[in-house]
């Protein structure tokens, strides 16, 4: 288990980046991991095609939580196109379709791979933020 919990992750969970509600955010996504408990909202708001704002809250496990906060931190300031590009790459990784750049706080959750129960907690955030991305595109 020693390998899901690197300090990379250990410190996003500890001191989450972007933590906190965006009152009247254009996107405000909430989804919840029953396998876990896991809890996540993530908001965002979009300017001039890009993230210009995005934040979570959530409770739940440390993975699920540091996942989100390594989130706002890769996603802030990227186009939408980016940004979709970054949800799709990220699931891949977790599936193991693609690799995690060594360089990127990311590759510290590519440990949870090995346990499929957890993949969940850590695409979580991810699939809201997509979730969020798209309903804004439909409105
Ligand atoms: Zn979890």
């Amino acid at each position: 288990m020693q390998e899901l919990y690197k300090e990379i992750v250990l410190d996003h969970w500890q001191r989450p980046r972007n933590q906190g509600e965006l009152p009247g955010a254009e996107i405000e996504e909430h989804i919840n991991n029953p396998l876990c408990g896991d809890e996540v909202t993530v908001y965002a708001n979009l300017r001039d095609g890009n993230v210009a704002e995005v934040s979570f809250t959530g409770r739940g496990c440390s993975i699920s939580q540091a996942s989100a906060s390594m989130m706002t931190d890769q996603l802030l300031g990227k186009s939408y196109e980016e940004a979709e590009a970054e949800v799709e790459r990220f699931k891949a990784m977790m599936v193991g379709k693609e690799d995690f750049p060594e360089a990127e706080d990311l590759a510290a959750l590519k440990g949870v791979i090995k346990y499929p129960s957890r993949i969940k907690c850590a695409t979580l955030a991810w699939i809201a933020f997509q979730k969020g991305l798209l309903e804004q595109q439909k409105a």
